[in-house]
């Protein structure tokens, strides 16, 4: 059913009863409500019902059950296939709920669902204190969190979802529930990693461990020219790099005027960033090898305040761009890896798109497979595609790229991937049976008894067994 279909009287009585705010087609702020961060997307819901808390979120749960609506759940509007919306559905959108409380005392902080990471670094960084986050501070902490969560933390303190003590959200049925070890205990294991399939979560509690005010960054750009060997060398420092860095590499032409200048400016290349989780000092001296893999380009590194670790990359992504993205685990990073990974940066078709390696283990190989859903604790290495462009007239040609590129590179890993970068489902995908493998069937169970009609489905949807 769509809005415009139902029955005026329930739709005015559930407006009416709201305390938030209500944006409808007419509205004047309808086009900018319903664009999220990926240009590539243009949903047109049939009403946006921006939350002002747990009352109107379980209003609007219920609105959408009661008359059969497509439902979508907008935590920070960052995920890449634009599930956060639909067509001629509800939006439940919990943008406006972004509250953060922080116990010092307890070193934990309680996060409201529409909060993105740059909230909750503000209010914790005012006791050096972090939870593990991603490394783009305008991205939602809801989608990110039930999704996993690597950030430049990860290796130390370990997946955003790993840091949850509990979490409160409402049920497809309207039920208002925390989940946590003590309650709700297969609900709070599904939640972490299974992500948003079981509920709207309107709070998170999160672990704070101890961070800044400031770290040590490594941020060093290298030519692509000699790329076997420099990422060579990059595999050859993460074989004993301590849990304390966590590093990735991005790999493509990033035109930056503001950090290129010459031949530097349109040539591909290498750019390493690393953090260090401990003292400044002793951090400087843990990333040094990663400013000498070849000859610098450019080497911007040094100690820095968290939060500006955390902001660095936001202005690379900018909102309304066109992206399709995609992730796979890979079994190692031998040669005939850096082989292919070498022709697929070359052969990108805009000069915006990376091909990324995000180093893992650490904390979050730590964890047992079994502790929470998520997948992907066994991979040395993440693969990240980004497809990244302007012209809607290179659509195809980008699309085209990033899909081959994960094709071509799937003889180098079980085929599991990352589930918050893959973005888009294609049509008879079982990525998500594939990647989670025998929990995919507890995943259903949990999907049974607490949305056995698949109310939330605009996500990597896990459908019930009817
Ligand atoms: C620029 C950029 C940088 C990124 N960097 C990282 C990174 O460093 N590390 C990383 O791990 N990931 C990263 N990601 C991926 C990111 O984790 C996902 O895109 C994630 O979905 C974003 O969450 P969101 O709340 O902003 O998304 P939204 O689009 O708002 O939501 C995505 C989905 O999450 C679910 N959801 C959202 N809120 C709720 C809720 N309150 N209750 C239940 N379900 C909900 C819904 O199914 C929704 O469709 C990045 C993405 C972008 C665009």
């Amino acid at each position: 059913m769509s809005i415009p279909d139902i029955d005026d009287t329930a739709r005015e009585k559930f407006i009416e009863g709201f305390h938030g705010h209500i944006i409808r087609p007419s509205s004047g702020e309808y086009d900018d409500a319903r664009a999220v961060w990926n240009g590539m997307i243009d949903r047109h819901p049939g009403l946006i019902a921006r939350c002002s808390g747990v009352a109107d979120v379980v209003r609007a749960v219920d609105f959408g059950r009661e008359n059969d609506l497509l439902v979508s759940v907008r935590g920070g509007g960052h995920n890449v296939a634009g599930s956060a919306v639909c067509d001629d559905g509800l939006v439940i959108d919990l943008s406006e709920m972004t509250s953060v409380r922080v116990d010092p005392d307890a070193r934990t902080a309680w996060v409201e669902a529409g909060a993105t990471w740059a909230d909750v670094d503000h209010e914790t960084q005012a006791f050096d204190l972090a939870a593990p986050g991603g490394v783009v501070s305008d991205t939602g902490v809801a989608g990110l969190t039930l999704g996993g969560g690597i950030g430049h933390l990860r290796r130390k303190y370990g997946l955003s979802c790993d840091a949850l003590r509990s979490v409160e959200l409402v049920t497809a049925s309207g039920e208002f529930v925390t989940a946590s070890e003590d309650e709700h205990a297969e609900l709070f294991w599904g939640i972490r990693g299974g992500g948003g399939n079981f509920g709207v979560v309107t709070a998170f509690e999160f672990d704070l461990f101890p961070v800044g005010p400031e770290v040590a960054m490594c941020l060093v750009f290298y030519s692509a020219d000699e790329f076997e060997s420099t990422m060579g060398a990059y595999r050859e420092y993460c074989a004993s790099a301590p849990d304390e860095v966590s590093s990735l590499t991005f790999s493509g032409v990033m035109p930056d005027e503001e950090l290129f200048s010459g031949d530097a400016l349109d040539e591909q290349k290498i750019g390493v960033l690393g953090c260090y989780a401990g003292p400044p000092a002793e951090g400087m001296a843990a990333l040094e090898p990663l400013r000498t893999l070849a000859e610098p380009l450019a080497d911007f590194s040094g100690v820095l305040p968290y939060v500006e670790l955390q902001r660095l990359l936001d202005e690379d992504y900018p909102d309304g761009m066109r992206y399709y993205w995609k992730s796979l685990y890979l079994d190692g990073l031998s040669d005939s890896v850096l082989d292919r990974l070498a022709y697929w940066v070359d052969a990108a078709p805009s000069p915006l798109s990376t091909v990324d390696i995000w180093h893992l283990g650490g904390a979050i190989s730590d964890v047992d497979n079994d502790e929470n859903a998520f997948a992907g604790r066994h991979a040395p290495y993440l693969l990240g595609v980004e497809a990244n462009w302007e012209a809607p007239e290179m659509d195809d040609e980008n699309v085209a790229w990033a899909r081959d590129c994960l094709d071509d590179m799937r003889q180098f890993s079980d085929g599991s991937v990352y589930l918050n970068f893959p973005g888009f489902l294609e049509e008879g995908d079982d990525m998500l049976q594939t990647t989670f493998g025998p929990t995919y069937e507890r995943l259903v169970a949990l999907k049974d008894e607490y949305d056995p009609t698949n109310l939330f489905r605009m996500n990597q949807n896990v459908a019930p067994s009817s």
